[in-house]
């Protein structure tokens, strides 16, 4: 390239080059060496551009193909975490309360399902509020939930009391136990002064009008699947799955379950539920049951491998 440009740029490089005069090949070098370094420049960067572009584009590509060829069935999850507030459900020998463990299990299981699954994951509560029970209800069908799972931690007068239980709905309890259960956990109702349930003939006329007969079949199978592998994994009794009139699952328009991860009145398990580690191992069973059930789903849907 020539030197002889009146742009200000080469007279500059030209008067420097003047001075030195020593090596004239210098002067032509340095001339030349711009043109030469952008478009150096110019072809990095557009690899570089090039690079980011493939790096942000292509998962998009590989979520987009992953779901043409398995859609999800489960768009939207609701978990509720029973009680909050004023309302603290069961009591430990020590202390803690029913309201605290369940909810800091349902905020790992959101935050696992969130990573892991690519769905909407909504919790009824995220902190210490009091949420009437038909509340939260209409937070899963205003959601359109696919899937609500509401956690509790269980109560009995005998100490020894101990192991999991998962129900879904029906007007009649399958035992004396449920029975007492969803008595329990219906009675958050009554601090509520809209949601007062105070005989069965009420919770009979909502039944009669219930939208959760059309999924029951489906969540009877999530609550096997749920049974089956937080019993396993946390061991102690197996309580099973069970039925019985629980006010929270009453009117959801979905696969609607209530899991009771352990008993709070056991001294040994109200230190185990307030861990961290078993809270992990809860949500992460929790997290496979979803899963599980999902593959349920898709062979129902057709979606079968
Ligand atoms: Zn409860």
């Amino acid at each position: 390239m020539k030197i002889q440009s009146s742009s200000p740029k080469f007279q500059v490089m030209s008067l420097r080059g003047v001075k030195r005069r020593s090596n004239p090949l210098k002067l032509q070098e340095i001339a030349s060496a711009p043109p030469r370094n952008d478009t150096l420049f110019i072809t990095f960067v557009l690899l570089y551009f090039l690079l980011l572009v493939f790096y942000f584009v292509s998962p998009v590509f590989a979520i987009d193909t992953a779901e043409a060829k398995e859609p999800h069935v489960l768009k939207t999850i609701v978990i509720d975490a029973g009680h909050g507030g004023d309302d603290t459900g069961a009591i430990g020998p020590t202390g803690i309360k029913e309201k605290d463990i369940v909810l800091a299990v349902a905020k790992k299981l959101k935050d696992r399902l969130s990573k892991k699954f690519n769905a909407h994951i909504v919790l009824t509560r995220e902190d210490d509020t009091f949420i009437p029970l038909e509340e939260r209800t209409k937070i899963a069908n205003e959601n359109k939930a696919d899937l609500f799972i509401s956690i509790h931690t269980n109560a009995a007068f005998r100490k020894g009391a101990n192991g999991v239980e998962t129900y879904f709905l029906s007007f009649d309890a399958s035992d004396e136990d449920a029975r007492r259960v969803a008595a329990f956990e219906n009675r958050v109702a009554d601090l509520d002064g809209k949601s007062q349930i105070k005989d069965t003939d009420n919770l009979k006329a909502i039944l009669m009008d219930m939208t959760q007969t059309e999924y029951l079949n489906e969540s009877s199978q999530i609550a096997e699947i749920i049974q089956n592998n937080l019993s396993t994994e946390l061991g102690g009794e197996n309580r099973g799955v069970k039925q019985a009139p629980f006010f929270v699952l009453m009117g959801t328009a979905m696969p609607a379950v209530l899991v009771e991860i352990g008993f709070i009145t056991n001294p040994q398990d109200e230190k185990r539920l307030a861990s961290n580690e078993i809270q992990d191992m809860i949500a992460n069973s929790l997290l496979k049951s979803i899963a599980g059930f999902e593959e349920v789903l898709k062979i129902k849907v057709g979606y079968a491998k």
